[in-house]
């Protein structure tokens, strides 16, 4: 049986030493960095997972806005948009909150942004810098992996390592930045073929899909890592206890709301892994610091100030 591994205590610590330097900042120069999150129509998710990054950059003096436009804006006045933004002296950070309505590209779109204010690290610049190994904005659920890795003191260098998923957003990213640290990187996706045996080689497997517990615990190496960035909705009351057991929290979960949150992991994998994130409360909590972490590094490098 191995450890949980959550990410509360980590995200704790970013959050508050981005707090300390911004209050440095704020008492020395009397300036903060400025974040401005834009939100396209009106999906729910996006509206909550941007009211959640507007209230954690408050609690952190974080100068934060969220920015909304009509769900039928145009590419090229949501693009003047972002330029403007881009000339603000007051805006070091800018996102768009995906996914967009399907009549905007999101590549088009995250490509307006100054890749020195694109604090989610999506734009091709960042992306291009992250595969030469050199500065640049780097994703954040990625970097919260990594960050988490080192934080429990878990060895990334000559590490066989399984990511399935290659979203732009978490797999692709993150096996960059693990080849990066010296681990060897194999990518799985939808077409990948016995996806089990792969996943069985991994000393640390990711699982990025967006399937609930679609990995079972015989994916996994006895003694690996399981890092499970999953945010799924199950609604299958029967399922949820299957999985968790009597858990009174997931049953009131699915009473009040519906639904319980799960991970792509079969969380009984714990019984097989040496440590595996938790969800709710592992990797996510990491998206959001590594993000305001991102904002002031955004500040620093346009002042130029030492990272
Ligand atoms: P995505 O839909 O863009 O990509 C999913 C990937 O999974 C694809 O590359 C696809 O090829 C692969 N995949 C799908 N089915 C598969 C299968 N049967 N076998 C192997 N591979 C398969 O998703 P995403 O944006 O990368 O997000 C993945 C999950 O991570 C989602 O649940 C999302 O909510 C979550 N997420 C969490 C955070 C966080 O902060 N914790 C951040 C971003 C995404």
């Amino acid at each position: 049986m191995g450890v949980w591994l959550e990410g509360r205590t980590l995200a704790e610590k970013i959050k508050e030493e981005v707090k300390e330097e911004v209050v440095h900042f704020r008492r020395t120069a009397n300036e903060v960095p400025g974040l401005v999150g834009i939100l396209v129509g009106e999906n729910r998710s996006s509206q909550i997972y941007l009211r959640s990054k507007e209230k954690t950059s408050q609690a952190l003096g974080i100068a934060s806005q969220v920015l909304t436009l009509p769900a039928e804006i145009d590419s090229r006045t949501l693009k003047a948009q972002i330029e403007e933004l881009n000339r603000r002296e007051d805006v070091d950070g800018i996102l768009v909150q995906l996914p967009l309505p399907s009549h905007l590209k999101a590549h088009d779109i995250i490509c307006a942004i100054s890749p020195g204010k694109d604090v989610d690290g999506f734009h091709p610049f960042n992306l291009g810098s992250l595969l030469a190994n050199e500065e640049g904005l780097k994703p954040c659920t990625p970097m919260g992996i990594i960050e988490l890795l080192k934080f429990n003191q878990i060895p990334l260098e000559g590490r066989e390592v399984v990511v399935i998923g290659r979203s732009l957003i978490v797999g692709k990213p993150l096996a960059a930045m693990m080849t990066n640290e010296n681990a060897t990187v194999t990518i799985c996706h939808s077409k990948t073929k016995s996806l089990a045996g792969v996943a069985e080689r991994a000393d640390i497997l990711v699982a990025a899909m967006g399937k609930p517990a679609f990995v079972k615990p015989e994916f996994i190496k006895e003694g690996a890592v399981v890092i499970d960035v999953g945010i799924n909705q199950l609604t299958d009351a029967a399922k949820a206890r299957e999985l968790f057991g009597e858990d009174e929290k997931r049953e009131k979960d699915l009473a009040d709301k519906g639904y319980t949150v799960v991970g792509d992991v079969d969380p009984r994998a714990i019984e097989r892994a040496a440590g595996m994130t938790p969800v709710p409360g592992g990797v996510g909590l990491l998206t959001v610091a590594m993000l305001m972490k991102n904002t002031l590094v955004a500040f620093k490098r346009r002042r130029h100030l030492e990272p």
